[in-house]
């Protein structure tokens, strides 16, 4: 019998991170055979383990934790077009059963009834085993030389649905976008940044560090940091992307926003987060200036290319910065706490002996 080593939390629980065994899962998970390289950590992986978010599948009591995957398919079924050796990554999110006419047409990541799974997060079980099983349809190919940086796919493909979305509402009239607003300098403030340069378009980021690594990798893009207040910036951004959750910088970013600007929300902010708001300020900059806020979560496949396109075209050495702690797993404790100055911790699965 094949065994793997898993890392679960029963959610629900706080602090239930821990190293399991289990077998090997069989065909029944999935035609695809992947075996595990890498699994990035983030946010939303350091709410379950605080209890605040995730689910078990049906008539478990523990999840195995982990969405950002990476690693290479060990089998793959004939005419799949994947084939043993393929570096991969999952898909996150499943459509919901009935399915909504979202998830019927492939974009789940726009599912109407929030009836979804999601793994690692929500009723299935996650990456963060040294194999997993998914079939076909779920497994993205990525190109060989993308490496260990494909395990940054999964983050950006959710930013490369926020830039496609905030296209989509721009060329509801004429659109020439120049100036673009990040609010937040963690990997998905990083990573809208580097779609933003992508673009050719003149990126500013704001965020509260005034040293450390951030700062420097928003210059090395080619945009420009700040660290000072909001108030501190011109009013004449294209597009916002928002990516705190801070009740501090969701709405007072519209502020900052050109005539005809679109906010685009992408950071979770806790419930109960309440705060003093001028609606008639707001009311008049959004009906008054044709401005358009607008909230953007998950991804589905179009978005997953568009990431791997968009790590393709990156300045590798930059990616490798991204990556500030690549930690193996006997250590994987230390992955899950949060340093000072880390942008993206990655437990490493298959670490050089
Ligand atoms: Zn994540
Ligand atoms: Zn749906």
């Amino acid at each position: 019998m094949q065994t793997m080593r898993a890392l679960t939390v029963q959610p629900g629980v706080a602090d239930s991170l821990q190293l399991e065994t289990f077998r090997v899962p069989g065909p029944d998970r999935g035609a695809v055979l992947v075996r595990t390289l890498g699994l990035g950590v983030c946010g939303t992986d350091r709410e379950i383990i605080a209890a605040k978010y995730g689910t078990a599948p049906p008539g478990h009591q523990r999840l195995i934790i982990g969405h950002e995957s990476l690693g290479r398919v060990e089998e793959a079924p004939k005419g799949s077009g994947l084939s043993a050796g393929d570096l991969v990554i999952g898909i996150v999110r499943h459509p919901d059963p009935v399915p909504c006419e979202n998830c019927a047409a492939g974009e789940w990541d726009m599912c109407r009834n929030g009836l979804y799974t999601e793994h690692g997060i929500n009723s299935l079980d996650g990456f963060g085993s040294e194999f997993w099983r998914l079939d076909p349809e779920y497994v993205v190919r990525l190109d060989q030389t993308l490496g260990f940086h494909g395990v940054l796919t999964e983050p950006a493909s959710v930013v490369a649905k926020a830039w496609d979305h905030t296209e989509r509402i721009g060329r509801r009239a004429h659109w020439d976008p120049r100036r673009v607003l990040v609010t937040g300098a963690g990997p998905v403030g990083l990573l809208a940044a580097l779609l933003g340069v992508q673009r050719k378009l003149e990126v500013h980021v704001l965020d509260r560090t005034t040293e450390g690594i951030k700062p420097q990798l928003v210059r090395d893009l080619g945009a420009v940091y700040h660290s000072g207040g909001l108030d501190e910036l011109p009013a004449d951004f294209d597009v916002i992307m928002e990516c705190t959750g801070a009740p501090s910088l969701v709405f007072a970013v519209a502020g900052r926003a050109s005539p005809d600007g679109i906010v685009c929300l992408a950071g979770v902010s806790e419930v109960g987060a309440t705060r003093q708001v001028d609606v008639g300020t707001l009311n008049r900059s959004i009906v008054l200036g044709d401005r358009v806020i607008f909230g953007s979560v998950n991804a589905n496949r179009r978005h997953y290319q568009a990431a791997i396109e968009a790590l393709a075209a990156a300045d590798a050495s930059w990616l490798s910065r991204l990556i500030t702690r690549r930690v193996p797993l006997d250590r994987w404790r230390d992955g899950f706490t949060l340093e000072h100055d880390d942008v993206k911790t990655v437990i490493d699965f298959a670490p050089a002996a």
